[in-house]
């Protein structure tokens, strides 16, 4: 079998940021694969489920309230890996255009307080796995050592 574009990316080269994992096109739509990193590859530990679960549930819940992303928004979820997310936007996109709305985001999720979203047992399959301090923790990270002032080569992909 063909190996998929996604693995084909040098993870040793690859640091925290945001990059465009792939554009795909159905039907005139261009759908807009991101790739938000925020651990380094095969050099820091990785997100622990109950925070990755935690940022996914506050994270969808924020994608689809947004005033304007909420109709673009196609999916957003963790990467088996756990180093990160991907998002799904309608749309032809490059990483920059989605600085600000991802610098809104995680500041949504650091700042966070109450009950998460969705995490009952009728709203969830898993709904006691949740570690709301480490995902706050998490965001403002990846906000202070990347998105806050992003530089150009966390912007894509390494060559
Ligand atoms: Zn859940």
């Amino acid at each position: 079998m063909e190996k998929i574009a996604s693995f084909t990316i040098d993870h040793i080269k690859l640091q925290p940021g945001i990059y465009v994992s792939r554009k795909d096109h159905v039907g005139a739509e261009t759908i807009t694969t991101f790739d938000l990193r925020m651990t380094s590859p095969n050099e820091e530990p990785v997100m622990n489920t109950a925070e990755v679960h935690t940022i996914e549930h506050l994270a969808a819940t924020f994608l689809r309230n947004h005033p304007v992303y909420k109709d673009k928004t196609i999916y957003f979820g963790p990467m088996g890996c756990r180093t990160g997310f991907y998002l799904l936007l309608a749309g032809d996109y490059e990483s920059a255009d989605i600085v600000n709305l991802m610098i809104e985001m995680y500041e949504f999720i650091r700042d966070f307080t109450g009950e998460v979203p969705g995490a009952s047992p009728k709203d969830c399959g898993n709904y006691l796995d949740m570690n709301l301090g480490m995902a706050k923790y998490l965001a403002k990270k990846y906000l202070d050592t990347v998105l806050y002032d992003i530089k150009p080569e966390r912007l894509s992909y390494p060559s």
